[in-house]
């Protein structure tokens, strides 16, 4: 069975001191409930190893917001998946659509990234969407199928098994504009029945698929109440514990 996740994606956000303490914040209000989905957050390179410090990883997980498409060597300002895993974190953010538009990640660069993200025992959380132009013209399911088939249908049954991803239509982040239930619905059991189409039902069926854009506490209960939609990539409201909670107690 497919497993209900929210998971926080902080970008460029927090002074290290900061982000430990909103970790522990999320960490405490943890304790002592058991929340009906697994919970992650993803933070900055710089706050990986002292965020895992500080977490009971039982209750929370870890995970970076991109890695390299490289192993190791001379790429200055680079941080490898090997290097990520080194901190203790076990997910890291692939393709998501601010690496796409400000540093030109190309399908074939996250193929590398996905695969160098398994190798070193990474789960990626995949993401993929359409921008507005591709929405208002009708073309978003082709635009997403496409991308996942660029990107991902190279992989064997067992890797893919073992992604997560992510639907962020490009115009709902950080706009405050969310997908209404239903278009996210609609989006969530196509992108199913493409992953069934290449890779069989037990597969799709077993493929957390997440939402992602201007999720909050208010209108996450009728997104996840969708069939198809398995929880959440949650930007601006994983920025303060309480709203953060408010959405995984959306479960
Ligand atoms: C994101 O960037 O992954 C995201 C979903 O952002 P926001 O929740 O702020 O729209």
């Amino acid at each position: 069975m497919r497993k209900n996740i929210v998971a926080g994606n902080w970008k460029m956000n927090t002074t290290l001191a900061e982000g430990v303490k909103l970790a522990k914040d999320v960490n405490e209000a943890l304790k002592g409930f058991t929340p009906n989905c697994d919970v992650v957050i993803a933070v900055p390179f710089t706050h990986l190893a002292s965020v895992n410090a500080v977490i009971d990883s039982s209750k929370l997980g870890l995970g970076a917001e991109n890695c390299a498409d490289h192993v190791k060597g001379a790429y200055t300002g680079e941080v490898s998946a090997a290097m990520v895993a080194s901190t203790g974190a076990t997910y890291v953010i692939l393709g998501h659509s601010e690496r796409r538009q400000y540093y030109g990640e190309t399908s074939e660069i996250l193929k590398t990234k996905v695969a160098l993200a398994l190798e070193n025992n990474l789960t990626p959380i995949f993401c993929i969407g359409e921008v507005l132009e591709e929405r208002e013209n009708g073309s978003y399911l082709e635009v997403v199928k496409k991308q996942i088939e660029d990107a991902l249908f190279e992989m064997s049954a067992a890797d893919f098994s073992k992604l997560i991803l992510a639907y962020e239509p490009v115009w709902a982040i950080g706009t405050g504009k969310t997908a209404t239930d239903d278009q996210a619905e609609e989006m969530h059991a196509f992108i199913r029945k493409v992953i069934a189409d290449k890779y069989g039902a037990e597969v799709a069926e077993n493929t957390s698929i997440l939402y992602g854009g201007s999720c909050k506490p208010s209108n996450a209960p009728q997104l996840f109440a969708k069939p198809n939609v398995d929880g959440g990539l949650i930007g601006g409201a994983s920025l303060d514990a309480e709203s953060f909670m408010g959405i995984v107690k959306a479960f």
